[in-house]
């Protein structure tokens, strides 16, 4: 350790080396790179002059409660909703989903005059493909789930399926817009308008479509008549919306917005009490103490980009995703899954193809991989009706991807002719405690194949291990030079 400033960044520099690159649109998840260096510069500035701030105490400082109002404002109207829809700026998507199934809950819970979850559990309706924060949610919150299939071919839920999964008990129903695996958007009016005939409230997970869909050609989401486009507060059933600045928003990590129409339905998701000696607490969201940094950054970025930002950016990820549509329409062995919405591709084995002309997704993405790019691959998953979606390989474009088109069309074009025919990898239990001590391997379709044959309790446990064994101090390795 040394407390020379330029040698402690130095050091963080070198750890940081180990990483992807999170520019340059060669990493087709978790990172939304707009291509534009200064909107980084304008970012990191803005989060340096709130870094001492805490956002615990918005009556205390001022400034944290201007940001979070004009970001609200900014959000209700991009997603067309009026006076009446009110809500908070979140640390991500998961704290959105989250907190709009606690609302959901307590206001389920107030209207049968009750004030805990002790007696019946309400219950959360969402598609198979609902993205995982809502199942974390009613882990936590106590909801029981009732999983609704969707359509392996078109990776769609059926809007009557939804409603028909509605009981008494329903707290929730939770569409997605669009959803994550496959990106296809879920019948939002239609779910919403047979919802609301039950006094069932809706919430439309647009965590990674909301700043893309507003903006997306071919779309007219503003003025269009056809409710089957439709997905946001335009839809009169639809009550809450939880949407990430920090995906196709391109704000830094550490902000998303969530909506409600109603303010009793936003009220219903803080927490306040004096039940202590201190003082009085009020948190709108999970956190206490929190960083104003994210909302700064966020504010800074929206403000750069306003509507005609947004649209310029969702135009040039347009494009992209039409070329590597293309160039995917022409790799033989390799479909794309239902008729994806935006930006987000889910690419399976072409099942009209006999095994010997077959690209396996697994083992595409770490050919594509030993290219240069990273894809995302996602096991295949057995729905409670026993029909089990497919094994796929998922895309995210971003600006970014069309810097970097040709060569990644080149990428998924070889990498198929690399494996095409290839037998699909098969589960190696024994690869288990391999990993747990050697860790990942460079190939991970064996490690794939076998997460995705182990029952969910199995993969629970294996994944937990894995995760907090490259955490754990005492177990992990630094492999970056430190000390
Ligand atoms: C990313 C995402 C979330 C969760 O958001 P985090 O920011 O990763 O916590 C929820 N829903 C969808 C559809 C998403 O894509």
């Amino acid at each position: 350790m040394t407390d020379d400033p330029a040698d402690i960044l130095a050091e963080l520099s070198r750890i940081r080396h180990a990483d992807p690159p999170t520019h340059g649109g060669r990493v087709l998840s978790y990172v939304y790179d707009h291509g534009r260096p200064e909107l980084d510069a304008l970012a990191a500035e803005a989060a340096a002059m709130f870094l001492p701030v805490n956002g615990l105490d918005p009556t205390t400082f001022a400034s944290v409660a201007r940001l979070e109002r004009d970001l609200v404002r900014f959000t209700r109207s991009v997603l067309h909703g009026d006076g009446e829809v009110a809500g908070s700026v979140t640390s991500g998507g998961t704290e959105s989903c989250l907190l709009a199934v606690k609302s959901a809950r307590d206001c389920w819970l107030a209207a049968r005059g009750e004030t805990d979850a002790s007696g019946e559990r309400p219950e959360l309706v969402l598609p198979t493909t609902a993205h995982p924060a809502f199942r974390k949610a009613a882990q936590y919150l106590g909801l029981t789930l009732a999983e609704v299939p969707v359509d392996p071919r078109t990776g769609i839920v059926a809007a009557d399926d939804v409603l028909a999964a509605i009981t008494p008990r329903t707290a929730l129903v939770v569409v997605s817009a669009p959803n994550y695996p496959f990106g296809t958007i879920d019948p939002v009016a239609r779910v919403a308008a047979g919802a609301q005939q039950r006094g069932v409230p809706v919430h439309v997970d647009a965590c990674i479509g909301g700043w893309l869909l507003p903006w997306w050609p071919e779309r007219d989401t503003g003025d269009n008549t056809d409710d089957h486009e439709r997905w946001d507060f335009a839809v009169e059933g639809v009550t809450s919306i939880s949407t990430d600045l920090h995906k196709y928003g391109y704000a830094p990590k550490g902000a998303s917005v969530v909506l409600y129409r109603g303010r009793e339905r936003h009220r219903a998701q803080y927490y306040a009490t004096t039940g202590w000696p201190g003082y009085p607490v009020v948190n709108p969201t999970v956190l206490g103490s929190r960083s104003a940094t994210a909302n700064a950054a966020a504010w800074a970025i929206v403000r750069a980009l306003g509507t005609a930002g947004y649209a310029e950016l969702v135009a040039r990820t347009a494009a992209a995703t039409g070329a590597v549509r293309r160039a995917l329409d022409g790799i033989s062995g390799l479909t794309v899954v239902g008729a994806p919405a935006a930006a987000l591709l889910a690419v399976q084995a072409d099942p009209d193809r006999a095994p010997a002309h077959q690209v396996d997704p697994f083992a595409w993405v770490d050919a594509v991989r030993r290219r240069g790019f990273l894809l995302q691959a996602q096991p295949a998953f057995t729905q409670p009706d026993g029909t089990t979606l497919p094994r796929t390989a998922h895309l995210t474009i971003t600006p970014a991807t069309e810097s970097v088109t040709r060569e990644l069309v080149a990428a998924l074009r070889e990498g198929a002719d690399e494996v095409r025919g290839r037998p699909a990898t098969g589960p190696q239990p024994d690869l288990v405690a391999e990993v747990l001590t050697r860790g990942l391997p460079a190939e991970m379709a064996p490690v794939l194949s076998t997460l995705e044959a182990m029952d969910g309790e199995q993969a629970r446990t294996v994944l937990t291990a894995l995760l907090a064994s490259v955490i754990d101090p005492d177990v992990a390795e630094d492999t970056d030079g430190g000390d």
